[in-house]
């Protein structure tokens, strides 16, 4: 008897991934750039098929900054992140970083430091943990306790201190202050307080930001509707982009550049971790799927505390002699090969039909999948990775 492994592995479109991102870069206003934030995938194949595509990668790590360099040596590259060390700086300095996104007072300090020490002068962008209040309560993360940036009140110090310090120039600013925001209109009432805020700055500070830095967090609908393995209404960026570039028209001429730096929205869509059922069981009058793979592949649901949308591929391959449970038109859980109850993927979904040894494919898996997941817990083995697809350039 030869084992046959079961299906479990991550699938990507690049074809799709280029179309999207294309469009996404073509209907940016004047002034504006994207720039991909790598923590969200940084598979090499996806790095190279957007390469040529953004205007830079953004990079929150000395290991980042390396994998950015090696998909492709002109592509520039913005450093953020909150806790930098000597090393990754340096690192940085000497590899052509573009410019940073400094955190804190002493980071200011390390900066400038580095550059010295390297000969260089660093570009910084100072990063703001807005005070608050907020134009929608709801959807705001800054304003609350979080380790991100500089707090407001400090920032007058934070100033003095970029302007003294011999080894960088205060270049702008740079804020982030939502994540997987699915509102056009919030977002830009966002983008409209950091106008507002940033022109408060230039004139208490006396100072011409050349760059403005406005984050990522455009969101992902992951709700699932009656249709398994679809999901709801996305994010409308040709409508956020057409009211942008209002809204930019209002920023002053001197803004020379208006970054965005997106991972979710960027590559999303164009990933889906498969994984073939193994057994399905009933306990406790709730159903169970359990697959080959599970958090530790794919984190992000639990991560999120959502049911992740899958569809269930069908597959009729099953040896005669054994029997095939499923479950039908009932809700079911899907959980992985890990022994904790943790291991869900997917809570009290109702789905038509699925068997043991039909597969499940979880759609919209390309961001914060693989990448955030805990790999060599209990020691099975990885999923594939398939890229499908041409990588331009
Ligand atoms: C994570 C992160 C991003 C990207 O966020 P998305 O929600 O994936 O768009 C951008 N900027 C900073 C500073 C981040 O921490």
């Amino acid at each position: 008897m030869s084992a046959r492994e079961p299906v479990c592995r991550y699938v990507y479109d690049l074809d799709g991934l280029s179309a999207h991102v294309r469009d996404v870069v073509a209907a940016l206003p004047p002034r504006c750039r994207m720039f991909y934030a790598m923590k969200a995938n940084s598979a090499p194949e996806i790095l190279r098929t957007l390469a040529p595509l953004v205007d830079g990668f953004e990079v929150a790590s000395g290991g980042e900054f390396d994998k950015a360099r090696a998909a492709g040596d002109g592509v520039p590259v913005v450093f953020g992140g909150p806790a930098k060390t000597e090393g990754e700086l340096v690192r940085a300095l000497t590899g052509g970083v573009a410019r940073f996104h400094v955190e804190s007072l002493l980071e200011l300090h390390r900066i400038s430091r580095a550059a010295v020490a390297t000969g260089r002068t660093a570009d910084v962008l100072l990063r703001v943990n807005l005070a608050g209040p907020f134009p929608d309560a709801t959807i705001a993360m800054a304003g609350t306790p979080t380790q991100f940036g500089i707090e407001e009140a400090q920032l007058p110090q934070a100033m003095r201190a970029a302007r003294q310090l011999p080894g960088v120039r205060p270049v702008g600013f740079h804020l982030h202050s939502l994540s997987n925001n699915l509102s056009p209109s919030a977002h830009l009432d966002m983008v409209r307080l950091y106008r507002d805020k940033i022109a408060g700055w230039e004139r208490a500070f006396g100072l011409a930001c050349d760059v403005v830095n406005v984050g990522g967090g455009i969101g992902v609908n992951y709700a699932q509707p009656d249709v398994p393995g679809q999901v709801g209404p996305q994010f409308d960026w040709t409508g956020f982009a057409a009211q942008l570039s209002r809204l930019v028209d209002t920023f002053p001429a001197h803004w020379r550049e208006v970054d965005f730096e997106c991972g979710r929205f960027l590559v999303a869509a164009y990933g889906t971790y498969e994984t073939e059922v193994l057994d399905v069981k009933r306990n406790h009058a709730a159903h169970f799927v359990l697959v080959r793979g599970g958090t530790h592949h794919f984190r992000l649901p639990s991560s999120w505390q959502h049911s992740h949308p899958f569809r269930v591929r069908p597959c009729e391959d099953w040896p005669p002699d054994l029997p095939r449970p499923e479950a039908a038109g009932t809700p079911v859980t899907v959980v992985g090969e890990l022994c904790t109850p943790k291991d869900v993927l997917a809570r009290d979904v109702v789905v038509d039909r699925v068997r043991a040894g039909d597969v499940l494919e979880f759609v919209h898996a390309g961001a914060y999948g693989w990448e955030i997941s805990h790999h060599d817990f209990l020691s099975h083995p990885h999923p594939e990775h398939v890229f499908h697809g041409r990588m331009p350039g």
